[in-house]
């Protein structure tokens, strides 16, 4: 029985597909993928039979009915995404649409551009006593956001903040950090085309520089925003050390020192 599977490609650099999607990109029948951020792990693992195309002008209907005649004629069709499908990638939208015309479908998860990001920056989303919460959230523009989930309103846990598709709306980013209680000078990372090989930009700002920087650094497009108290970890002198690596500290694996030391 044919199969769909909504593959994520990762967020740009070919290497960082899993192996599962890599290896059901080399046998699949027919590949559609989202845009030119995917093209290169498509052509690269893909046989050299298999159908390959670009979504980019097509409406949802185009795509669906692309998957659905594709999943008549083969065995394993893949629609190909940026990141992870789960994150802003329409897939449930398609995937009813299978449903309805009684087609398997599965879903490989990808690593999300937030992910590449940080890693892109060595930076990290969590921190004892810092924060250990992440937001992955967007600025409301075309597309509405939902009661409760304004910036402001989120951005008033000074938790970490992962802002995808906002890069054109920086400067309502600055007014609705400060809005929420966010000093000026707290620290911002946007990486432009992050893991892309020669093509990633790292760009570290503050709330109150984000909108100059970006501009002087030319990004406009394809960027993540990091909004966090974790930023800048790196080079601190008092740090709140993780306790799963605690001397004292006991669990599953690894009995503290002084419990150690008492059984010995
Ligand atoms: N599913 C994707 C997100 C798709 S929405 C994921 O998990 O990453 C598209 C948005 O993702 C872009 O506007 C940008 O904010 C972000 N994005 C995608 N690829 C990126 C990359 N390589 N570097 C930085 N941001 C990226």
């Amino acid at each position: 029985m044919s199969k769909v599977w909504f593959v994520g490609a990762g967020p740009g650099d070919p290497d960082l597909i899993t192996v599962k999607g890599r290896d059901l990109i080399a046998k699949a029948g027919a590949i559609l993928f989202a845009g030119s951020l995917v093209s290169i792990a498509a052509t690269r693992w893909a046989g050299e039979a298999c159908e390959i195309a670009d979504s980019k002008g097509m409406t949802l209907e185009e795509i669906t009915g692309w998957l659905i005649e594709k999943a008549a004629q083969h065995e394993t069709v893949i629609r190909l995404q940026t990141g992870d499908p789960s994150l802003y990638g329409a897939l449930i939208e398609m995937v009813q649409p299978l449903d309805k015309a009684g087609i398997d479908s599965g879903v490989v998860p990808g690593v999300s551009s937030a992910m590449a990001s940080v890693a892109a920056a060595s930076e990290s989303l969590t921190l004892p006593e810092v924060t250990q919460t992440v937001i992955l959230t967007r600025v409301e523009g075309r597309t509405p956001m939902p009661p409760g989930e304004d910036l402001v309103a989120l951005a008033r846990h000074q938790c970490t903040l992962c802002l995808f598709l906002s890069i054109t709306l920086i400067q309502k980013i600055q007014s609705d950090l400060l809005e929420a209680g966010w000093q000026k000078e707290a620290l911002v990372l946007v990486v432009h085309k992050a893991s892309w090989p020669d093509e990633e930009v790292i760009v570290r700002s503050t709330i109150e520089t984000l909108y100059d920087d970006c501009r002087a650094a030319k990004i406009k497009s394809q960027a993540m925003i990091v909004v966090s108290p974790t930023l800048g970890a790196r080079t601190w002198s008092q740090l709140k050390k993780s306790k799963l690596y605690d001397k004292d500290f006991t669990h599953r694996f690894r009995k503290s020192v002084e419990l150690q030391e008492k059984k010995s």
